[in-house]
């Protein structure tokens, strides 16, 4: 009987990985709707008792892996189930890792699918929701946050209904060898996060790119503070320029922050170690370029994805030994879609505006669509009264 079972299991097992191959074909058929297939991938990774990937991530977690700069450079050959998907998906997106050069914006003509995790047309269409709603995904009330910080940053009036908490401990996973390395490598972890409602953090990861001085632009016209998680090979891609972008993040107000320095899913998550090689490659870059000692992050591909699950307790806990702090999303604009418009991006990036209180939101400055689409996701949000802010290591991180 129990081995009548396991057949059992084993057949449907096989479906599964059947069924799972047929969803990476489907997604590379149809490109437009590769999310949705990565979406259900995720579920039958999970199902097989693949690494637990939550539904959110997995919703959102290809919007990280399109505009892998870099991740052309691996050339995956096969490799377990739970990881090709993750490669196909890639593999369509290699145009994407030059950004501003290729011609990746060329399609973006279709219409977009104005989705972003799975929640079509809830986005956003209530303005009177806005001064009075709870946050479903952090528990927080949703007291009226106020219009005080039209400016945005940090150095505006602080936003109502502040709160602050104590900032948890760091779990100890005993000595190991690689904290003896990249000695510098150390930030300054605050005792308390703070919180606001009424908030919201724009975060481009991916560049600097050709499009990024237009999102400065953008940002200075609107006198709007955001974030930038940067990634040194686009750096190193725009020349001189590139340190110039940098610098004139840090002139004007906005964060500069970590995301990698190749964006390269396999290298950087082969181990503790790899991960923090190509993270201190990140940060020297960022100082020597600027002075600024970046002390936040955000994982390429979110701190949950297909590729870190082996080390992934363990490198968060390594990181926050070293005082860096983390930031995942809780809203993208959707803009690794190859069918983005500045309209999807637009309205992929105001869905949950209105209806949650603290956002992070997810973009690219990679995206010449997204760019173009600011000043319309700036001026909606400030009209249902949103403050802008750019993270600091003193603000509560949202996580997958
Ligand atoms: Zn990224």
């Amino acid at each position: 009987m129990g081995q009548l079972r396991k057949t059992g299991k084993r057949r449907r097992r096989g479906a599964r990985i059947a069924l799972l191959g047929a969803i990476v074909a489907a997604a590379l058929l149809a490109q437009p709707y590769a999310k949705d297939a990565w979406h259900m991938l995720g579920l039958q990774i999970e199902r097989l008792g693949g690494p637990a990937v939550s539904d959110e991530a997995i919703g959102l977690e290809p919007s990280e892996n399109g505009p892998a700069p870099g991740g052309s450079a691996i050339g995956d050959a096969g490799g377990v189930e739970a990881s090709e998907g993750a490669d196909a998906a890639r593999a369509d997106d290699t145009r994407q890792d030059d950004p501003g050069e290729g011609g990746q914006d060329d399609p973006e003509a279709l219409g977009g699918r104005g989705e972003a995790e799975g929640e079509t047309g809830e986005g956003g269409r209530d303005d009177s929701e806005a001064l009075s709603m709870s946050d479903e995904a952090e528990g927080e009330d949703g007291e009226a946050g106020e219009d005080g910080g039209e400016d945005g940053g940090r150095a505006e009036a602080e936003p109502a209904g502040r709160q602050w908490e104590p900032v948890p401990q760091p779990k100890d996973y005993g000595y190991r060898e690689y904290q003896d390395l990249y000695p510098e490598l150390y930030a300054s972890r605050p005792a308390e996060w703070s919180s606001s409602d009424m908030t919201v953090f724009l975060t481009f990861d991916d560049g600097p790119t050709a499009h990024t001085g237009q999102a400065l632009d953008t940002l200075r016209d609107k006198g709007v503070k955001a974030t930038f998680f940067v990634v040194g090979s686009s750096v190193r891609k725009l020349g001189p320029e590139g340190k110039d972008l940098l610098n004139r993040m840090v002139d004007e107000g906005h964060s500069l922050a970590i995301h990698c320095d190749v964006h390269d899913y396999r290298r950087i998550y082969a181990s503790v170690e790899a991960f923090l090689a190509d993270f201190n490659a990140a940060y020297e870059l960022i100082y020597e370029a600027t002075g600024v000692h970046a002390d936040i992050y955000r994982f390429p591909g979110g701190s949950v994805n297909s590729f870190n699950g082996p080390v992934r307790d363990e490198l968060i806990g390594e990181m926050e030994r070293r005082g860096f702090t983390y930031y995942d999303w809780n809203l993208t604009a959707g803009d690794s879609s190859p069918n983005l418009t500045a309209d999807s991006a637009y309205s992929n990036a105001v869905s949950k505006a209105g209806r949650k209180s603290r956002i992070i939101l997810l973009m690219h400055d990679t995206k010449k669509q997204t760019v173009k689409a600011l000043p319309r996701i700036i001026d909606r949000y400030r009209e249902l009264g949103y403050s802008f802010e750019c993270l600091t290591n003193e603000d509560k991180p949202i996580t997958l």
